[in-house]
């Protein structure tokens, strides 16, 4: 795996893709600078080595050539982040762009425009691709969010630098992180998997069932596992035609010689709203008209013992309705078992989905091992699909 120290930048130009796909307020001004932070240490590093960086990304889903979705919007709070000038060139291809690379001087940074400007982006177009790659030296791919997507700038640009491509930090983080909990995780292993519904974790599921020891299932998926076994689950959310596969899950576990702990008992709520009425129920017999919201406490205290016993912790997805201040609290003592857990001494990755939102939500992004940047793209490495992104920098 190439990673930015297999290389010396001196007097190169580095052509970095980059997840620049930040959240804009209506004066077009950056209200969440993370994903530009995650960049920086690939920047600096390419900088410090006496090589210059060609950012090239794409902002929002631009119908042609939009203003409101131009990279210049953003070049400020590049510069601000990064603490160096940032060039601005209003095209990622033809002769503005090439014009702007060719007169770039180690230790400088050129933005390149919207990527998606060009429907060529993620068509995947070679003859695109092509044109994007006689911009740099090097390519370097430090977008995880975008790297299960076949795009030119993704994917398809690497076949143009042969030898000559490598992982950015963030990227190289993000494989790490994976690595750690699929392939070479101490054991016990132990995933949370929470959210909605089965249909949309079920590839996870069957893929870490021969990964891990311990298989937390909280949230809304709990109620099909429970309906499936008999229980009475009201009016909880419950996919029916999903319950012979969840039944099919408990036996592949069983066999696996996985442990499966679902919750035992449930703040259930008169409706779904903050202000329903609750009660605490045993998950297999809540009452008609009433529906499982959160986990309940002897739920809770079975999920923190499993947290502390196991050495690597994948989390993904709530086990709650965490938006409701009321139902949230299943998800928030989990964070903090597992804060607790990390903090002496296991590896744990938070990511997939709107996992990333409900750990920043509470202030756990700092305590533990790994925050992923990438929704989709860690759901499907999860699943346990090669990305293409990464595939393309592996060939
Ligand atoms: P996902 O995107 O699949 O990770 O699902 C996240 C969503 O699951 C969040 O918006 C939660 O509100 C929702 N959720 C979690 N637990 C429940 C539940 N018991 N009933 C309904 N929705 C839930």
């Amino acid at each position: 795996m190439k990673t930015l120290n297999d290389f010396n930048f001196e007097n190169k130009k580095a052509l970095i893709r980059v997840d620049f796909n930040v959240p804009l307020n209506e004066d077009f001004e950056v209200t969440d600078a993370t994903r530009i932070v995650s960049a920086k240490p690939t920047i600096i590093k390419i900088l410090e080595d006496g090589g210059s960086c060609i950012l090239m990304s794409h902002l929002g889903r631009p119908k042609g050539f939009q203003d409101e979705f131009s990279l210049k919007h953003i070049a400020d709070k590049v510069e601000d982040v990064l603490g160096v000038e940032v060039k601005f060139v209003s095209d990622c291809i033809g002769e503005a762009a090439e014009t702007a690379a060719t007169n770039l001087q180690p230790g400088q940074i050129l933005l390149l425009e919207n990527l998606r400007y060009y429907k060529e982006e993620t068509a995947g177009d070679v003859v695109f691709a092509e044109k994007l790659s006689k911009l740099g030296d090097i390519y370097v791919n430090d977008a995880f969010g975008t790297a299960h997507r076949a795009h030119a700038s993704t994917t398809i640009v690497a076949q143009f630098f042969q030898d000559k491509k490598c992982f950015g930090n963030l990227l190289a983080q993000e494989i790490e992180s994976i690595k750690k909990v699929m392939e070479i995780g101490e054991k016990p292993v132990l995933a949370v998997l929470g959210g909605a519904k089965v249909s949309s974790k079920i590839t996870i599921i069957e893929n870490i069932l021969d990964k891990v020891d311990h298989l937390i299932i909280g949230g809304g998926m709990t109620f099909t596992f429970i309906k499936a076994q008999g229980g009475k689950i009201g009016d909880s959310i419950c996919e029916d035609d999903k319950m012979s596969l969840a039944l099919e899950i408990l036996n592949q576990a069983k066999a696996k010689n996985v442990q499966i702990h679902l919750p035992v008992d449930v703040i259930a709520a008169s409706s779904f709203s903050n202000d329903a009425e609750t009660q605490i129920v045993n998950v297999a017999e809540i009452p008609e008209g009433w529906q499982g919201l959160d986990a309940g406490p002897k739920s809770k205290e079975i999920f923190h013992n499993v947290v502390a016993q196991s050495k690597t912790i994948l989390w993904n997805g709530p086990l709650g309705v965490f938006e409701m201040e009321n139902f949230a609290n299943g998800t928030i003592e989990l964070g903090n078992s597992i804060a607790e857990a990390t903090k002496n001494g296991a590896f744990s990755l938070v990511g997939g989905g709107d996992s990333v939102a409900a750990v920043k939500q509470f202030g756990f992004q700092d305590k533990v091992s790994y925050v992923s940047t990438g929704g989709g793209a860690m759901l499907e490495s999860l699943e346990g699909k090669t990305l293409p992104g990464i595939a393309a920098i592996l060939e």
